[in-house]
């Protein structure tokens, strides 16, 4: 089963992913990464957990499950399969999300793309001060 790869940016989108040798940059500072991984495809060799460890994980079960970190503590996304529930990616570990999708063998993470509206950003303003 071949699945689609990997950045898909919502219609209409001015959002992008370049590369530049090593460098991958999301070029829109308005929008937000968000990850999940089909854990059916999996591989467990962890070559994710080695790009980007703050929102990469391998439990006991040997396949990988994206993580979010927060003051509150480690979230967990351990729902095998599921696209609903993502993960969203701290803007310093996005270079390392992408090259972690592109090199992933399982080519089972699959980023979104998320548009952050103004009041989000007045949300997210107000619970960071
Ligand atoms: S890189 Fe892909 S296949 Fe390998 S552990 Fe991570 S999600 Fe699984």
């Amino acid at each position: 089963m071949s699945h689609q790869r990997p950045v898909r940016p919502a219609p209409g989108r001015q959002v992008s992913a370049r590369s530049a040798g090593n460098e991958v940059a999301i070029v829109n500072q308005d929008a937000e990464l968000r990850v999940w991984i089909d854990q059916d495809l999996c591989t467990g060799d962890g070559i994710c957990t080695d790009h980007a460890p703050q929102v990469f994980t391998i439990l006991e079960d040997g396949i990988a499950y994206c993580i979010e970190e927060s003051p509150f503590g480690r979230k967990v996304f351990n729902d095998p399969g599921g696209s609903f529930e993502l993960a969203k990616v701290p803007r310093e570990q996005e270079a390392a999300v992408v090259h972690a999708t592109a090199e992933c063998p399982g080519e089972c993470i699959f980023i979104e793309v998320v548009e952050i509206s103004p009041t989000d950003l007045i949300e997210q303003a107000t619970s960071a001060s």
